[in-house]
């Protein structure tokens, strides 16, 4: 199994960063992809990549971090890109639920990302909130359908989720699943091939059941990949298999 999105570069892991890859692979989850959202946690994401078996790294700048963009900042993405051991530009978007960069430096930071991810020629992880119709403008724009994105932590409707689709994008499934008021992501997951779904936790938020308030971690997303097994009404084993597939389709270097 794959945890396609955990951010073991937050400070919540310091303390028992082995422990926590070791619990994942205990239960089976043997690939784990760091995901970067600023320049250190990017950095951060890349050592631990070099530094474990089986983890993986993505670099960019988040829409919560777009305000310190610069050019220095896409110089170094490039650079650290270069490691085998990234897989994708990202997470990397729009968020205005909380705008906490303006949103012009949203769409200038997501743009240009993209158009790097594009020269790259690396798959991006995206990040929405509250920004669905803009963020798919502006990858249709950038033709990201070439080198492919994901949708992490789907927050859309089924509309929605098939515009993604019809680019060729990839939903991206956490805790919430897990949650009893989540009914419309799970008419999400109902709707979605089997072939376009990724599973991911975005530890250390989003916790699934039965650990909801206590901190998320890469194992978890068993729950995560539980639940979407019995939506799709097909087997545990199905369902990582699928998905490991999904995952290595989407990221060719997700070895
Ligand atoms: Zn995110
Ligand atoms: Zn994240």
């Amino acid at each position: 199994m794959i945890d396609t999105h955990a951010h073991l570069n937050d400070s919540k892991f310091d303390n028992d960063l082995d422990d926590a890859i070791s619990r994942a692979a205990d239960v089976g989850v043997d690939r784990i992809v760091v995901c970067g959202y600023d320049m250190a946690s990017s950095r951060s994401a890349v050592e631990m990549a070099l530094q474990y078996q089986g983890v993986f790294a993505s670099v960019g700048i988040h829409p919560h971090d777009a305000k310190h963009f610069t050019d220095e900042a896409l110089r170094e993405i490039t650079e650290l890109s270069e490691c085998s051991e990234v897989i994708a530009i990202g997470e990397i978007g729009l968020d205005f639920h909380y705008d906490f960069s303006p949103r012009a430096e949203q769409f200038a930071a997501f743009e240009a990302q993209i158009k790097l991810a594009g020269d790259l020629n690396l798959p991006i992880i995206v990040h929405s909130r509250e920004s669905n119709p803009e963020a798919i403008e502006v990858l249709r724009r950038n033709k990201a359908n070439i080198v492919g994105c994901v949708f992490h932590c789907f927050s859309g409707d089924e509309d929605f989720a098939r515009e993604v689709l019809d680019m060729g994008f990839y939903i991206g499934v956490d805790g919430p699943i897990t949650y009893k008021a989540s009914e419309k992501l799970r008419r999400v997951v109902e709707m979605c091939p089997m072939d376009r779904l990724l599973i991911e936790t975005d530890c250390p938020y989003l916790t699934p059941v039965p650990y909801r308030g206590k901190r998320n971690e890469p194992s978890y997303v068993r729950y995560v990949a539980e639940e979407v097994a019995h939506i799709k009404n097909i087997s545990f084993e199905e369902i990582y298999e699928i998905t490991t597939t999904n995952a290595r389709r989407l990221f060719p270097r997700l070895t």
